[in-house]
This record gives structure tokens, C-alpha cells and sequence, in this order.
């Protein structure tokens, strides 16, 4: 399972609910995306990244991997934090992203049942990030114009020495 890298057109796509109680390809999908983003290595990876337009997404932030099904922000902190942030599908730059200090994630697990995540700092960055992800949106589209144009400058002179 390829990871697809800025310009993709795919990256730039929003993806379809699913249901997790019919969709027999699920389970298949988050291992593969597990793999994938094992083998990276990454934190986090969303179906988008590999071509497959579902809600769907995974991370690993040391517990083990947890996948997650049409998982919305449903809460954000007023208290934000700008860090570098790095993406699979935008290998070799980072970028500083603003995002919310916590956040409150909803979803359903691959059973279908619900869940309600509440994290902090860089596991509820990780999720704000793979959540963008369903929507198309990549950490250039979040960073300041400046830094977005610097970054793009440098991912097309790596792009040209790869
Ligand atoms: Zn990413």
C-alpha cells in the first residue's frame, strides 16, 4: 500500500462516511494503513493518503494502534499551540500549524459502536491533523501564507534532488 504524496489530486478530496457494520473491507483497510504507516515511519495516516476516499483513520502514539471511523472534532480548546508539523504525504518539510491545545473526538470503532475521545497536546494534534485529511486538508492549507510558500519551495527542490 503506496502512500500518495503532495500533488496527488486524491489528497485534495473529501471523503464518504462509512458504516462500519457492512463494510467488509474495513478491517482489511486499517491493517494495511497500520502497516503502512509502521513502515513509514509515521504517527498517523488517514485513507485519503492512500487512496481510499472513507472517514476513516489511524494513529500510534505509543498505546498501540487505534482506528477510527467517521471521526468528527465535536470540541476545541480556545487554547491553541503552534508547533512544526510533519505529513507522509508531504515528505521531508515540516511546517508550524496552529491548532487547539485539546480537543474532543467522536467516532465509531470498527465494530460501530461509539466512541468519545478526549485528548491533549500531541495525540489531539495528531487527530486534528488526520481529521483535516478527510476533508482534503493538507498542513500547507493551515500554515501562514510565508511559512506555506517557504515550505513549498523547499518540498519542490527535494522533490527535484529525489
Ligand atoms: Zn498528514
Amino acid at each position: 500500500m503506496d502512500i500518495l504524496e503532495h500533488p496527488n489530486p486524491a489528497l485534495k478530496q473529501t471523503a464518504l462516511d462509512v458504516d462500519p457494520s457492512c463494510d467488509s473491507e474495513l478491517p482489511r483497510l486499517v491493517k494495511a494503513m497500520a502497516h503502512a504507516m509502521h513502515e513509514a515511519p509515521g504517527v498517523g495516516l488517514a485513507a485519503t493518503q492512500v487512496g481510499v476516499q472513507k472517514r476513516v483513520i489511524v494513529f500510534d502514539v505509543d498505546d498501540g494502534v487505534v482506528a477510527l471511523c467517521n471521526p468528527v472534532i465535536v470540541d476545541r480548546s480556545a487554547e491553541t499551540e503552534v508547533e512544526d508539523e510533519g505529513c507522509l504525504s508531504l515528505p521531508g518539510i515540516t511546517v508550524p500549524v496552529e491548532r487547539a491545545y485539546s480537543c474532543v473526538c467522536e467516532a465509531l470503532d470498527l465494530k460501530g459502536e461509539p466512541l468519545r475521545l478526549e485528548a491533549e497536546g500531541f495525540v489531539a494534534r495528531v487527530l486534528q491533523h488526520e481529521t483535516d485529511h478527510l476533508d482534503g486538508v493538507l498542513i500547507i492549507d493551515r500554515a501562514e501564507p510565508a511559512e506555506r510558500r517557504a515550505a513549498m519551495r523547499r518540498y519542490r527542490e527535494l522533490g527535484e534532488s529525489r
